[in-house]
């Protein structure tokens, strides 16, 4: 019999849960999937996000150290930055264009308004911590953080990943320098644990629809008491976000590919779904990354040379999805509470939806304590995000899939325009 294709694997993993979820949520036994079934999708989740540091440092040692000239280096992270920073202006700009015509706050009652901040208080809280933290810093604090005082400190969290590749790029980059006779046997050694750490990917993936499984189902579990009237208040600003995200994967990234390279959407669609779909069950680019590296390389043809760098570092600072979220939610907000924003209010959105996005962790719900800065910029205060937690975890999802997309569109752009796509030939 011929296998299913993984990402139909994972889906019917994904239906099962919600299934499951649904089933189990009105026969009353939430408990028993919280307590039975979701640990194996945390259990999915800590796999996942195992191996992270060890496949980024691998692959961007092996990558570097097989360039032939290190300027490519630098001309390859100047178009990376450049190509991530573009498509996350757009993003927001479309964000605000669809909030600005579906004004969905305006109609929000005070009531519910009311309601909703009684009932978020002690989450804000904790969001406000989060924030003063990024606030208080200096303008120099995001090259010093990039700096590692010791590597094994910055590899013990996923949270320090710019640090990890700070380190393997100049591990690297020494290795170009050194003769070749010097390094060939920790090339050989980078190139043995790389094929490893890739195998490692392929087993978890063999778990991932029971993984996926658990963590629908918990998710189901978790919202099936307030769907109905949560849709009823949230529901206009959810569909505004959905809608924005959608119009960046079903045109957006398909027009980027076309401008600049032979990549057919529908490969690129079916290349990259399996990691779609986990960004969506674990709302999390950090997890993910490994799938989006092992999609990329294996499944369109991204050379190492370029998926090692420009992933890793897309899963850090490029959150499309996220920065399309904060724009419209920041709206939604402002417009809840009464305020009128003018056209330098919407131009300060972008600026600091751009600069938060870039500032959020890639795990779930890091772009809720973000939103409190760009809530900050046009003057709402904190608060406000008690408005859209309700709904935070399904967006959350949603637009993790954006986040993931977008790196692996631009990560074909600078493999395609540096001549480093080669063609495929696995099937799945
Ligand atoms: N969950 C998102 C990610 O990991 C970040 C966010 O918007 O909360 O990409």
């Amino acid at each position: 019999m011929r296998k299913m294709a993984l990402h139909w694997q994972i889906l019917s993993g994904m239906f099962l849960g919600v299934v499951l979820g649904a089933v189990a949520a009105t026969a009353g036994h939430e408990q028993f999937i919280t307590r039975w079934v979701n640990p194996f999708g945390v259990i999915f989740m800590n796999l996942l996000k195992l191996i992270a540091v060890p496949l980024v440092f691998a692959s961007l040692v092996k990558g570097v150290s097989s360039l032939s000239d290190i300027t490519k280096l630098s001309r390859i992270g100047t178009r990376t930055i450049g190509i991530y920073l573009t498509t996350t202006v757009i993003a927001v700009t479309l964000g605000l264009v669809f909030v600005n015509v579906t004004n969905p706050g305006k109609s929000f009652s005070p009531e519910k308004r009311q309601e909703l901040q009684a009932q978020y208080a002690a989450n804000v809280e904790i969001g406000k911590t989060g924030a003063q933290g990024v606030k208080d810093a200096g303008p120099l604090q995001f090259l010093v953080d990039m700096v590692p005082s010791n590597f094994i400190d910055a590899a013990t969290n996923n949270g320090k990943m710019l640090q990890v590749i700070f380190f393997s790029l100049l591990f690297g980059i020494a290795m170009v320098m050194l003769p070749e006779e010097n390094t060939r046997y920790v090339k050989g050694f980078f190139d043995g644990v790389n094929d490893i750490i890739l195998k490692i990917v392929d087993i978890i993936m063999l778990y991932a629809p029971f993984g996926v499984l658990a963590l629908m189902a918990g998710v189901i579990v978790d919202f099936s008491d307030s769907l109905g009237e949560l849709f009823q208040a949230l529901g206009v600003y959810s569909l505004t976000v959905v809608a924005g995200l959608a119009v960046m994967v079903l045109l957006i990234y398909p027009l980027i590919l076309k401008l600049f390279t032979k990549v057919k959407y529908g490969e690129f669609f079916k290349g990259i779904m399996p990691a779609q779909l986990l960004a969506f069950s674990t709302s999390s680019s950090a997890a993910t990354l490994p799938v989006t590296m092992e999609r990329c390389e294996e499944h369109l043809g991204v050379s190492k040379e370029v998926s090692s760098f420009v992933l890793p570092v897309g899963a850090t600072i490029n959150m499309d999805g996220t920065s399309l979220y904060q724009a419209v939610a920041a709206v939604f907000i402002a417009q809840a509470f009464g305020y009128d924003l003018h056209l330098s209010d919407q131009l300060t959105i972008i600026m600091t939806a751009t600069l938060a996005s870039i500032g959020t962790a890639a795990v779930p719900g890091a772009g809720l304590i973000m939103l409190i800065i760009v809530l900050g910029g046009v003057g709402v205060e904190p608060e406000g995000i008690a408005l859209v937690i309700a709904v935070d975890r399904l967006l959350d999802m949603c637009r993790t899939v954006v986040n993931v997309t977008g790196d692996a569109t631009v990560a074909t752009v600078i493999a395609s325009t540096e001549g480093k796509l080669q063609p495929v030939t696995e099937d799945d």
